[in-house]
């Protein structure tokens, strides 16, 4: 049985975003799930839209994925040159197979030739199709005119996409296409056929954009003697609306902000798999080797998957718990708020174990934590738009912090006997928690959330708390 090898075959052609990126990772989870290879091939052909940095951009989103990839660039591998522009001859000696075949020649056209048939085809109704039109006498190719293919196997296709079922398409379907262009460049739709086949790929996955040229594939793979690869359309990631596919123009997000976000990569795997994929069961948490274990394009749903980012914000809320407190410390290095910076790792650690539970993303840090590390600035609207302590006029918030001021005062200083303290306040306040405690958290952190309210004032520490009670009630 020959091994399974799958390819991820980005263009540099800008950042890479969530909806491109699954393209990577379903035939990479195959790859690994058959002990295959995973393959990276650059498709730098199109000049006008290659942008300096892409491929170190995309590299770099792989890795940090730790979607590794057997064969590429960085890696090289037994069936190189992985960038298309270093791979000229290999395209040059398969088109002249075709040419010595009579099945490509040179396109003499102009544009405003092209431009006219077409116009006369929409006189007489009808679809354009280049081969219509096909020149009777073209002149031998000098490589200065495009190289076409001659579509004369002209039938109906019909093919097998796990994903997508049965297909076929009918002769309207096929046409002559470019093979190589006038600036010596091969098209898209002429080299990664002949890379797919040079490097032995046995599943091309892609997106849906592919699906309505591959009866030309076809016909290509027909006219070089090449049995087609098992060839996969993943459906489109729909923006929210639900209405058009996720594009970089309606705000798709690059996969490295995501990163920079705080985002971690357990769950932007766990985020890009389950858009358009579960295993049957109910179960939305999928580690790497669960995936890998799992996953199945059969299980890879038709329709379009929509982009949710509440759910990956959930998802990654779900995986920054999931992490040990040593590997969460080491992960927020760089999101620590500057104040942080000469406090010791004892009690930054205390800090993050306190808020572990309550992050969603990393980047959420200094927001979650500020108030541990600097004095608060006062903002009485936490007060006065707070629902439950709107109810309170001023001298009773000042008398009630007045009297959790003079029991903290009393309070040996753990997370224990706080607790017991502020139960007990309850008792002679005959307030109801939810006003009590949101004073005093209030007062105390001047932020609209925080851990749970004795935990929180154990960290900060005697000394912080009742200073900071003071100041409240000075401003109060
Ligand atoms: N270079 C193509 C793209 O970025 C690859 C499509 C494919 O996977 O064959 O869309």
């Amino acid at each position: 049985m020959t091994a399974l090898r799958t390819r991820f075959a980005p263009s540099p052609t800008g950042y890479i975003h969530v909806g491109n990126i699954r393209a990577a990772l379903f035939p990479w989870l195959l790859a690994k799930q058959k002990n295959g290879a995973f393959i990276v091939r650059i498709e730098d052909t199109d000049q006008a839209r290659f942008v300096e940095g892409a491929t170190d951009l995309i590299l770099e989103t792989l890795s940090w994925l730790g979607l590794d990839w057997d064969e590429g660039p960085q890696k090289g591998g037994n069936y190189g040159p992985y960038f298309q522009t270093e791979r000229r001859e290999i395209y040059a000696a398969w088109a002249q197979k075709l040419i010595d075949k009579g099945l490509a020649y040179a396109d003499p056209y102009t544009q405003e030739e092209v431009q006219a048939f077409r116009e006369e085809a929409k006189a007489l109704k009808k679809p354009f199709l280049y081969r219509d039109y096909r020149p009777e006498n073209p002149p031998t190719w000098d490589g200065t005119q495009p190289l076409r293919f001659k579509a004369t196997n002209i039938i109906r296709h019909t093919w097998h996409d796990p994903v997508m079922g049965e297909l076929s398409a009918g002769p309207e379907a096929l046409d002559d296409f470019i093979l190589i262009k006038a600036d010596g460049l091969p098209t898209y739709n002429f080299a990664h056929i002949v890379d797919d086949a040079e490097m032995k790929i046995t599943h091309v996955i892609r997106g849906l954009e592919y699906i309505s040229s591959i009866p030309r594939y076809l016909s290509l793979y027909d006219a070089l003697d090449l049995s087609p690869p098992t060839l996969v359309c993943l459906p489109h990631i729909m923006h929210p609306d639900g209405k058009k596919k996720l594009g970089k123009r309606d705000g798709a997000k690059s996969v490295s902000d995501y990163r920079t976000d705080g985002i971690l990569p357990e769950a932007m795997l766990n985020f890009l798999a389950s858009m358009g994929w579960n295993d049957g069961t109910e179960q939305e948490l999928f580690s790497k080797d669960e995936l890998i274990a799992k996953f199945s394009l059969e299980r890879v749903q038709r329709s379009g998957a929509r982009f949710d980012e509440q759910r990956l914000l959930w998802m990654n809320g779900q995986w920054i718990r999931r992490l040990t407190l040593d590997d969460l410390y080491s992960r927020v290095r760089a999101y620590w708020p500057a104040s942080a910076k000469n406090s010791d790792e004892t009690y930054k650690r205390a800090v993050l174990a306190l808020v572990q539970d309550r992050l969603k993303t990393l980047a959420e840090l200094p927001l979650m934590t500020k108030y541990f590390f600097e004095k608060p600035i006062v903002n009485l609207t936490l007060i006065t738009d707070n629902k439950q302590l709107k109810k309170l006029t001023a001298a009773e918030s000042k008398n009630l912090l007045g009297e959790a001021r003079t029991a903290l005062e009393e309070c040996e200083w753990s997370a224990e006997s706080i607790q017991f303290c502020l139960n007990n306040l309850l008792q002679t306040t005959g307030q109801k928690p939810g006003t009590l405690f949101s004073l005093i958290r209030v007062a105390t952190t001047w932020a609209p959330f925080s851990p749970a309210l004795h935990d929180t004032l154990a960290l900060l520490g005697r000394d912080r708390v009742l200073a900071r009670l003071d100041t409240a009630l000075l401003a109060l």
